[in-house]
């Protein structure tokens, strides 16, 4: 299985916190979810370029939160 994305592509998205379309990166991140205390480390999230906030994390990483129970 070859995955969309790979760590060190770029993208555009929309960052909630800069509110417009940016520039970002696919970076593997450590990922905690608001109600669980489970981190994730590893996840290939999308990060905005301009205030290194996490954007997205792509359909292909849900499944890696799914197993650590984090995603219902
Ligand atoms: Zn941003």
């Amino acid at each position: 299985m070859k995955f969309p994305w790979n760590v060190g592509d770029y993208a555009s998205n929309t960052c909630p916190r800069c509110r417009k379309m940016v520039r970002t990166r696919f970076e593997l991140r450590t990922v905690r979810l608001a109600r669980s205390r489970l981190c994730v480390p590893d996840v290939l999230v999308d990060v905005c370029q301009e205030c290194d906030h996490m954007v997205s994390i792509p359909p292909q990483s849900v499944p890696q939160l799914r197993e650590a129970g984090l995603a219902k």
